[in-house]
């Protein structure tokens, strides 16, 4: 058996390769100091992988923004919008894709498969596609020249990368083939006469649900490269999930094949039991988890590699992770402020590539040869399990018995509605915002000296108290009928709770990419989560202390926290989200109690849980619906549950958002372009409902005539009865003056709208 790797973080231990692309688009760094300092950085991630032992290293994953877009611009794919007159694409205009120019809007970006990566979407548009340089290439001399690495190259798949843009119908993909599987086939021919023995081709599409005659297409692109770059071997690799055409896939005319053997549902080995593997390819064993951060269980890792040894011969395995390490952060040798038991747990990339060779050598040698080693990192597993953080009696008997919990509201929809309209005396079309208010640098900075220490606990709770009571005056004058508090207090949405739950921990270098050089340190869920006091109740009852108005609690829901979270391996994640849930229940509690009466809870990332296959969609979703309703299910009827949603495409769930039964829904509307008012035409949802009204990503302040139309159009299908009006999402990212002159457009659109709409109200 050989270990090998399938990519590594780019963004070096601290963080270097953000530094390096901020200063240089910021205008402190000299295009040919961004060359040498990404080089720098570069072999650095070259070599720890070399020191570690590893036999196979990936070369050509590293990129100066996000791997699709350097696919893209390799074979010289630029929007029509950008110049360019062919040949290879220059920095300025490759960064001008990401992020766009004065004069151009970037190319969108969007969710690289279930993870929270984010790649940048092809535009295939009408130029004749051309190879203008050979990254895998240059890549492998490079390692080879400076390091004496011999190195895989690693290579987006055409079926991949096509699948992936936009811009070309289902129909005309064939013609695309045609025209990329020349330039991929020179890309292999020109490896080939390097002397490159093995490619890395990713294919994670294939981890989809793919109709027969796509495995066609692939078919035609694997027989077409292979006869193209005979002397090359192609590691056709696969990941996320399970293949569904397992026999096709293993029976395509490449080297090898990998898959993922942990986030597969048990499927991959299961076909490989029962069709076997082929014994002329190679498989690529993924078997260390390349998503999550914690310690594999070597043992088991070790039989499986041993059942898999029963189907395929050693010397045609790799010992792999499930997925590129691009995914979990560095290293995490340099966490200092843990719970001695969670940071021996954990493997981030560094530590995982130990766990590769150690794997290697134990399958090589017997598990005798590295026995301490692996003693070592069972003991470390179970000093976490042993640990007190996930031994919460009261936790574990609530989930235990969570069948006796309640999980529905106890009046129907349609009596709350009138319960809730006695009490609360809204206009029709009541206007409201989604939670937060500019963070501005000065609230940002009032945090950063509270952190520090250098403000006094009273000094920064006064400061928030002065934010509030300013917006609840600015929301007054604006004339809005029901208010928020404006999450001043909170730095981000799912970090501010888990910070006051129990079971949570706060990595210091925990980074991971999610788009450029934006990098986020997700929160770690290591113990059971428990609710350990309000969290959110102080804030709210001041804002609603100053006023008559209502003001909305503003919660983030269990499967945001969830999603947007690293997660303990050890319990399903449908248990950990009925904990999240039960937790926050407890908020929802304390904030009914303290007399507000009603209560957002936020579910953006609800969508983007959905699994990779649709087949798994229900399952996800029946649990999901359920901790969220677990969550909010016990308040009285007069109390109105709020739910908010950011992500566009809801026509195909609509169903269980209406199962979450919030009494009100929020959903961003503006990048949906009407499609998704056009699904309530099929769908009768019999709920409050709000469909923003103007984006808020834009600095651009909407017109009154474009809010009326953005009602309008929502109007043709729903209820007056049962609209509201509201902005797209939160609104912290704007600043303050454009904030109110576009709530006050909002406004005066809602009065002139209620003219209208009045008389058909029911
Ligand atoms: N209440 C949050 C806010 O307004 C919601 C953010 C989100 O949907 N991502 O900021
Ligand atoms: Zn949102």
């Amino acid at each position: 058996m050989k270990s090998a790797n399938l990519g590594y973080p780019r963004i070096g231990g601290n963080r270097e390769w953000k530094k390096a692309l901020e200063a240089y688009w910021s205008g402190q760094l000299e295009e040919a100091d961004l060359h040498g300092k990404l080089k720098e950085i570069r072999l650095n991630n070259l070599r720890i992988q070399q020191e570690s032992g590893l036999d196979v290293i990936p070369v050509g994953d590293f990129t100066y923004y996000d791997h699709i877009l350097d696919t893209a611009t390799m074979f010289g794919l630029v929007p029509e919008r950008f110049i360019y007159q062919g040949g290879e694409v220059d920095l300025t205009t490759y960064y001008a894709m990401a992020r766009g120019n004065r004069d151009a809007a970037a190319s969108t970006m969007t969710k690289w498969f279930n993870t929270n990566y984010h790649y940048i979407v092809p535009e295939l548009g009408s130029a004749q596609p051309q190879l203008t340089v050979n990254r895998p290439l240059a890549a492998y001399r490079e390692a080879k020249a400076e390091l004496g690495i011999e190195g895989r190259p690693v290579l987006v798949g055409l079926y991949t990368f096509l699948k992936l843009s936009k811009g070309a119908t289902d129909a005309e993909l064939s013609g695309w083939i045609d025209r990329l599987l020349p330039l991929y086939a020179q890309v292999l021919q020109e490896l080939e006469r390097e002397g490159v023995q093995w490619v890395q081709i990713d294919e994670p599409i294939l981890s989809t649900t793919l109709a027969d005659e796509e495995l066609e297409r692939v078919q035609r692109i694997y027989e077409t490269l292979r006869e193209a770059a005979p002397g090359v071997k192609l590691l056709l690799q696969t990941y996320f999930q399970s293949v569904d055409h397992y026999q096709a896939v293993v029976a395509l005319p490449v080297a090898g094949v990998g898959l993922d053997f942990v986030h597969d549902g048990g499927r991959n080995l299961q076909a490989i039991a029962e069709h076997g593997f082929p014994a002329d390819k190679v498989l690529g064993a993924g078997v260390i988890d390349g998503r999550g951060i914690w310690r594999a269980d070597l043992e088991s890792k070790l039989a499986q590699l041993e059942t898999l040894g029963r189907f395929v011969a050693a010397d045609r395995i790799l010992v792999q992770p499930s997925c590129s390490l691009l995914h979990v952060p560095v290293s995490a040798a340099g966490e200092q402020k843990l719970a001695p038991e969670l940071q021996a747990a954990l493997a981030f990339a560094g530590e995982k590539l130990a766990e590769l060779t150690l794997l290697v050598k134990a399958a090589e040698g017997g598990a005798s040869s590295v026995a301490s080693e692996l003693a070592a990192a069972k003991r470390s597993r179970e000093a976490l399990a042993a640990s007190p953080v996930r031994a919460r009696k009261d936790v574990h008997e609530r989930i235990a018995r969570l069948a006796e919990q309640p999980s529905a509201r106890v009046a129907s929809v349609e009596q709350r509605r009138s319960i809730q309209a006695e009490r609360w005396q809204l206009p029709i079309l009541p206007t409201t915002t989604i939670g937060s208010f500019p963070q501005t640098t000065e609230v940002r900075s009032a945090r950063q000296k509270w952190r520090k220490g250098e403000w006094s606990e009273e000094q920064y709770e006064a400061f928030i108290k002065d934010q509030i009571r300013t917006w609840i005056g600015i929301q007054t004058e604006l004339g809005l009928d029901v208010f928020v508090h404006g999450e001043f207090e909170r730095n981000d949405m799912v970090e501010f709770f888990g910070e006051k739950l129990a079971g949570f921990a706060f990595t210091s270098g925990g980074w991971v990419q999610s788009y450029g050089s934006r990098c986020v340190k997700p929160p770690v869920i290591y113990g059971d989560v428990a609710f350990e006091g309000p969290m959110t109740v102080a804030e709210t009852v001041y804002a609603q202390s100053l006023t008559k108005t209502p003001v909305k609690g503003m919660l983030t829901g269990p499967i945001t926290i969830l999603n947007w979270s690293f997660v303990r391996d050890d319990k399903p994640r449908e248990e950990v989200a009925n904990q999240i849930a039960l937790a926050l229940r407890e908020e929802v509690e304390a904030l009914e109690a303290a007399g507000i009466g009603m209560i957002q809870v936020d579910e953006p990332a609800l969508r983007e849980g959905l699994p990779l296959k649709r087949s798994e969609w229900d399952a996800y979703l029946e649990w999901a619906v359920k901790a969220f309703r677990l969550a909010t299910c016990t308040v009285k009827d007069e109390t109105q549950i709020h739910t908010h949603m950011c992500y566009s495409e809801f026509n195909d769930i609509i169903e269980s958002i209406s199962a979450l039964d919030a009494d009100v829904i929020s959903i961003e509307t503006s990048r949906s372009h009407g499609e998704l008012v056009s699904s309530f035409e099929a769908y009768t949802y019999d709920k409050g409902i709000g469909l923003g009204v103007f984006d808020i990503h834009s600095p651009r302040i909407p017109p009154v005539e474009e809010i009326t139309g953005m009602i309008d159009r929502a109007l043709r299908v729903l209820d007056p009865a049962q609209f509201w009006i509201n902005p797209d999402c939160g609104l912290k990212t704007r600043r303050q003056e454009e904030t109110i002159l576009a709530l006050r457009n909002m406004v005066s659109a809602t009065e002139q709208a209620r003219e209208r709409y009045a008389v058909t109200a029911r």
